[in-house]
């Protein structure tokens, strides 16, 4: 259902805001083989319209649906016939939009500046652009902004580049909110961002680690499909290219570059939320990160923040196969959840994309490593589903404090191992 109104301003603007009264998310427990290819085929009935946030891969892994008002009949039926086990996870999805949407207005009236920003909230694009202007006007000798292109719908990509000087010094990349829906991976690389920022001059090892490296950020890597969430569409994951021969938009960002790309874990679809499109790189927002990280030449380290799940992840994502520095990554990765969990207790999983969620092929940490970048992660921040993507805004500050530790670890450690 899609609920319009017009903006009267200079001109007129009018959104389609997509809405979920009704629509509930059902936690799905398969308990076979059996079970699992039936939830695949439920998956790719297109008529159903349903939005699967996690997929039917193996029996020991819960299978989230959210399912439109209209469909809930039809396939809480079809679990029943086949009597596989599911619960409601999230009754109306319509009031955690609804809420989540009163408390960013609330925090909207207060300042974007980088002192009195409200980090624990959500924000919207514009307010994002203009906390990063004062984070570099706080901080001009620590904190430059690089536009490194344009989106498709021609927004400004920007990077928070730290660096205490040097030329094309060995480098870190982290980048958040490359799928749009996940706001928690942005909100949360906002609250780190600023937590490097004062940590700098006061932490040693933080003081340290950017003596020696630069790091850089890229707060929100799918700008247009942020802007769509806001706008229209809050379960808006791709980004918004038109895709020819098609009436739906939008390519899978992660599904986009050159590593094992159109294989298992991606669709040729372009109406499916994992669409690799056309060819690799031909998403500009994947391509403009490429030409960076080419350019440069010395980036050591590539860490890619999404949610959600609790996981930290390596190499591979499109095969099974494990990379020849997989003992090293996986005890580099089980440290610093160790230290993640010491904030909150938060459990995480770590291991390859590939064995611990799905293989996905196209994936961004694929090819990092594959370009040798050696200490490639992602992680799948909070939390295992109770909320989803919908996570509350009072859950941020927590995630982000537990995952900074976690990737405070990660950066001193490809510090201290400098290859
Ligand atoms: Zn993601």
């Amino acid at each position: 259902m899609r609920v319009c109104f017009a903006l009267f301003t200079v001109f007129v603007a009018v959104y389609c805001r997509k809405v979920f009264t009704g629509d509930q998310v059902l936690r799905v427990n398969a308990n076979s083989e059996e079970q699992i290819q039936l939830l695949k085929e439920l998956e790719n009935r297109d008529m159903l319209e349903l939005d699967f946030w996690t997929h039917p891969v193996s029996s020991d892994l819960p299978v989230d649906i959210h399912v439109p008002y209209a469909s809930l009949y039809a396939v809480q039926r079809f679990l029943q016939d086949n009597q596989i086990p599911f619960h409601v996870m999230i009754k109306d999805l319509q009031e955690l939009v609804d809420k989540e949407q009163e408390d960013l207005q609330r925090s909207a009236m207060k300042s974007a500046d980088a002192k009195s920003f409200d980090y624990g909230a959500y924000h919207k694009l514009d307010t994002i652009y203009s906390w990063m202007d004062s984070m570099v006007a706080d901080h001009p000798n620590l904190i430059s902004k690089v536009q490194i292109g344009f989106s498709y719908e021609k927004r400004p990509m920007y990077v928070l580049k730290f660096s205490t000087g040097g030329s094309k010094r060995p480098a870190i990349w982290i980048d958040a909110g490359i799928h749009s829906r996940e706001w928690v991976s942005t909100a949360s690389t906002l609250w780190m961002a600023n937590k490097m920022a004062t940590d700098f001059g006061v932490d040693p090892s933080v003081t340290s680690l950017l003596g020696q490296m630069d790091v850089y950020l890229m707060i929100v890597t799918n700008p247009d499909g942020y802007a769509y969430t806001h706008t229209n569409d809050r379960m808006w994951r791709k980004t918004r290219s038109v895709n020819s021969g098609s009436s739906c938009r939008g390519v899978d960002p992660n599904r986009n570059w050159d590593a094992g790309f159109g294989g298992p874990g991606a669709s040729k679809n372009p109406c499916s939320d994992s669409y690799h499109g056309p060819s690799a790189h031909s998403a500009i927002e994947v391509q403009n990160i490429v030409d960076l990280i080419k350019n440069h030449g010395n980036f050591k380290s590539f860490i890619s923040i999404h949610a959600y799940s609790q996981l930290l992840m390596y190499p591979h994502g499109y095969t099974c196969t494990d990379i020849p520095d997989k003992a090293e990554l996986d005890s580099v990765g089980r440290r610093a959840v160790q230290d993640l969990s010491s904030l909150y207790g938060t459990s995480y999983s770590v291991g390859s994309i590939c064995k611990i969620i799905y293989q996905a092929s196209g994936g961004s940490i694929d090819w990092s490593y594959k370009v040798g970048v050696k200490y490639s992660f992602a992680f799948e921040l909070r939390d295992t589903g109770r909320y989803g993507f919908l996570l509350p805004a009072n859950q941020i500050i927590p995630t982000a404090s537990e995952t900074w530790l976690a990737l405070k670890y990660i950066m001193e450690y490809v510090r201290d191992h400098p290859y």
